[in-house]
């Protein structure tokens, strides 16, 4: 019997015990654990809201779930609670499936002041991830910048765009709807500081912009290539350069009619957040674009910011005594293997990329490399020695079975046609299992 320990139940973790279980059938057992007491993680935390279909993936991970040689192991802090070493001394390996759930700093002056957020945060507060919930972003003002030209971004300004009617059906937090329905913003510029070629967004959701009932993109036409030079990209790039190009030919009449304008500021690299105790202002240098990279040009410019959300990127929380690499805002290792016995996968492995999918393969890929370090089991207790351990601790774990309780609670207290209303306290989650 293989005993392996999986540390974070996001989908990098879900595909992972997936892989385990086609890799070693009823030889193995697999702990998932999770430092909060409800699975799934960036489903349940990152993806946006109003993208449901997307959160459906959990329910693949919920089959996994339930088989026989797998657990959920909720409420426990890997690195606090327990740390690695000790997984280490009881399962065959552990597996490091923690994401990437702290924002990249923008590391400008300004960047303290009030109502600058990163995305972890701004993302956590809507999606009501406990350590965010209390966040209480500033709505009032006219002006919010969103930096970074990615799919965050556009999941942020579109968030801050909808009204109540266009949030039906998904899981926002309550607090965070109502909220923003008494927003004030009125401009929300999306902040880039390369050009239309190299922005990050996917084109089904940079589409999305186009189909919001009060607000509606502009692009300046200014700032596009020449049309000839979007043959150079590759098929999915080039659908979004047409998005864009599409935003820069709404007319002036349809700008008017809306209350609320998603404006493009390309080739604008933030330097200082200005203001007095919150922001006020946003200090931008233009740049140019020389091999890719973007190059200042000396020539500054202001912007109103009511309200700014850094979407730049994440990095991995270190966990003690696990090799990092701090440059590169990940788990130091060699395509999934930190030391024999230590492993990583998902964002945990390579960083903040690619889709939900993408963490499949690192699953798969990660399982071979353990099944080729470990030609048997050897003979570590797994589970039951985490659970002595568990019972001298007084660790109050949360099981895939309480979770299903968690669950029936939130679906049972939603609004009218949500499919939950999350409990965004962990004492509250603990409460609802009974
Ligand atoms: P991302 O795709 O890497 O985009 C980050 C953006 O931030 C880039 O435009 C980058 O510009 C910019 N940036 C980085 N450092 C900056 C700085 N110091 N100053 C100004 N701009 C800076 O990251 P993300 O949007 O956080 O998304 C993470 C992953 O999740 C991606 O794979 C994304 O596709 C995925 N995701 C998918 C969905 C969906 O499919 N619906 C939704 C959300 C997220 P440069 O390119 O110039 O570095």
């Amino acid at each position: 019997m293989r005993h392996i320990a999986i540390i974070g139940s996001g989908p990098a973790g879900y595909y992972t015990a997936e892989a385990a279980q086609k890799q070693w059938g009823d030889d193995v057992c697999v702990d998932i654990f999770d430092m909060l007491p409800v699975p799934y993680g960036l489903i349940r935390f990152g993806v946006a809201p109003d993208h449901q279909s997307i959160k459906g993936v959990a329910r693949r991970y919920e089959q996994t779930a339930l088989s026989q040689n797998v657990r959920f192991v909720g409420n426990v802090k890997v690195g606090h609670d327990v740390s690695v070493e000790e997984l280490q001394g009881l399962y065959d390996a552990v597996i490091l499936a923690t994401g990437a759930p702290r924002d990249r700093q923008l590391g400008i002056p300004g960047d303290h002041l009030g109502n600058v957020h990163g995305s972890a945060a701004f993302v956590g507060w809507y999606n009501g991830h406990p350590e965010f919930a209390a966040l209480d972003p500033d709505l009032s003002g006219q002006t919010a910048v969103v930096i970074g030209m990615g799919n965050v971004a556009l999941d942020v300004a579109r968030i801050l765009s909808k009204t109540r009617e266009e949030f039906a059906g998904s899981d926002i937090v309550g607090h965070a709807l109502e909220r923003l329905m008494t927003s004030k913003i009125r401009r929300i510029i999306i902040l880039g500081r390369r050009g239309p070629h190299q922005i990050m967004m996917t084109p089904k959701e940079l589409g999305e912009l186009g189909h919001l009932s009060r607000a509606t993109p502009w692009v300046d036409p200014k700032d596009l290539p020449d049309l000839a030079e979007d043959a150079l990209l590759e098929p999915g790039m080039r659908k979004s350069v047409t998005q864009l190009r599409s935003f820069a030919t709404i007319t002036r009449s349809h700008h008017a009619a809306m209350p609320l304008e998603i404006e493009f500021d390309f080739f604008a690299s933030p330097r200082a957040l200005l203001g007095t105790g919150k922001v006020e202002a946003l200090e931008v240098e233009r740049t140019r674009i020389e091999t890719g990279r973007a190059i200042g040009t000396g020539e500054f410019y202001r912007i109103p910011a009511d309200l700014v959300v850094s979407c730049i990127g994440y990095q991995t929380t270190p966990i003690a005594g696990v090799p990092f690499d701090e440059r590169a805002g990940r788990f130091a290792n060699d395509e999934g293997r930190i030391l024999r016995g230590l492993y990583c996968v998902g964002w945990a492995r390579r960083g903040p990329s690619g889709t939900i999918g993408t963490n499949r393969p690192d699953g798969f890929g990660v399982i071979e490399m353990i099944a080729q370090d470990l030609t048997s089991g050897e003979g570590k207790p797994g589970g039951r020695g985490f659970d002595a351990l568990a019972a001298t601790r007084k660790l109050n774990v949360v099981t895939f079975q309480d979770w299903k309780k968690i669950e029936e609670a939130e679906s049972s207290r939603a609004r009218d046609g949500a499919p939950r209303e999350k409990f965004v306290d962990i004492a509250e989650m603990i409460h609802a299992r009974g």
